[in-house]
């Protein structure tokens, strides 16, 4: 931490996030004053925060670029959550490593810095600006609890209200956070402009929801200060991120988790039980001489009895446990909030019922289930070593049993 001595005198919080685990790996004395015992998901995701990206290695691309990039998290100020404006940028660490520097923007700046200032008139610049643009705008005055001074024809379209009405509306009777969004408005209102949308979601007339990014910046008009607003909508394109994501975590057969992404999930589990130490127990399960089922009833019939395998397990875990297609015949399962008793007990369920599952036209089959416990501060890899190996002594024992590490 020596390295970081100098930060540490410095009145302005600055957090430094590591990519990949997400995980904040130093914060100086002011940071620390303002998020002990906060961990990034709170401070991005808490109810004060707003960001351009939802996945802060997303950001990589725009502050490699040198973009403008803020995020307004979520901090604790007197015991409450309160917004804070927060600058990124690269660090760039020996060997190619990058980690993000994040500072806080904690003086509200005088003035409205970089604010253009316009005049209202027929022919004004104003209008030719906001009346023609095909971008939904809204001005708002952050002065007057966020009321919408004036909208363009783009974005009465875009809300579904007519001039007049959406004129007497607020930002917080159009954004889903409710008034929640008046002091992330505020901390928006200080910041000069210039930099990467934020995302919300907006409450349309006939009360649907959209995704949307705004884009907010400084503007001053007749003398008045107030803020320009400019809504792009992204909820279909966040519509196909998530179905692309989904498609990416799924196994093509069965549909279940894959392995990739079920490794995520037993790492969130450690992390659970790290904070709130709850048990978590690992399954590991392989069909028995599957090589025969194949060779007796051909490769079709024996991917058939895979999905009939994985609706079985679906059927008969909880809506919290998670079930993977770990790689050919083998599946996994994880059991948060579960000691190894109850573990053993759901696995020799889960054993008979595939037993006892009869299907016209498919072979039956029978499977073997290795169990591990979690243990004290161990990596995800040795507990799925540790399961893998109680697998091994339940195919040496015979097949078509349950043996706990
Ligand atoms: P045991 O596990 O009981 O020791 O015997 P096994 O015959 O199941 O073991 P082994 O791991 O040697 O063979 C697994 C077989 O599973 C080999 C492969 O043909 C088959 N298999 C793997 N993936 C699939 C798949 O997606 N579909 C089908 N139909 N068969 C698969
Ligand atoms: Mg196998
Ligand atoms: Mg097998």
């Amino acid at each position: 931490m020596s390295d970081h001595l100098a930060l540490d005198l410095l009145a302005t919080p600055v957090w430094i996030v590591s990519l990949g685990d997400d995980a904040v790996v130093y914060r100086n004395r002011a940071a620390e004053l303002l998020s002990a015992g906060l961990e990034l998901g709170d401070l991005r995701n808490g109810s004060h925060s707003a960001h351009a990206e939802e996945q802060l290695a997303a950001c990589l691309p725009a502050l490699r670029a040198r973009e403008q990039l803020v995020e307004i998290w979520t901090i604790r100020r007197n015991g409450q959550g309160a917004p804070l404006s927060c600058h990124l940028s690269l660090l760039r660490q020996g060997a190619g490593k990058e980690q993000i520097l994040v500072e806080g923007i904690l003086a509200s700046l005088p003035g409205a810095p970089f604010a253009a200032s316009l005049e209202q008139g027929e022919n004004s610049l104003y209008e030719k600006l906001f009346r023609s643009s095909s971008a939904p705008m809204i001005l708002i005055d952050p002065a007057a609890d966020g009321r919408i001074v004036d909208a363009n024809l783009a974005a009465c379209r875009f809300y579904g209200y007519d001039h007049a009405a959406f004129c007497g509306k607020h930002t917080w009777e159009i954004n889903s956070l409710g008034r929640d969004v008046l002091p992330i408005m505020n901390e928006v209102a200080k910041l000069s402009g210039g930099h990467r949308p934020l995302n919300f979601v907006h409450r349309m007339a006939d009360g649907s929801l959209r995704d949307v990014q705004t884009y907010a910046g400084p503007l001053e008009l007749n003398g008045k200060r107030l803020m320009l607003s400019i809504i792009h909508d992204v909820t279909e394109q966040k519509r196909l991120k998530n179905e692309l994501q989904l498609a990416a975590s799924r196994d093509h057969l069965t549909g279940l988790w894959n392995r990739r992404h079920f490794i995520g999930l037993v790492d969130k589990a450690r992390l659970q039980k790290r904070r709130n130490d709850l048990d978590y127990c690992l399954l590991l399960l392989d069909v028995d001489h599957f090589k025969h089922i194949n060779d007796q009833f051909g490769h079709e019939k024996g991917d058939e009895a895979l999905i009939l395998l994985a609706r079985t397990l679906e059927a008969r875990t909880r809506e919290t446990d998670s079930v993977c297609r770990w790689g050919g015949e083998e599946f996994t399962v994880l059991l948060p909030q579960t000691d190894l008793a109850n573990a053993v007990h759901l696995a020799e369920s889960l054993r008979s019922a595939v037993e006892q599952t009869r299907e016209p036209g498919l072979p039956n089959i029978t499977i073997s289930i290795g169990i591990a416990q979690h243990a004290l501060s161990e990596t995800t890899e040795s507990l799925l070593r540790r399961a893998d190996a109680a697998l091994y002594q339940a195919k040496s024992a015979g097949r078509n049993r349950v043996v706990a590490a």
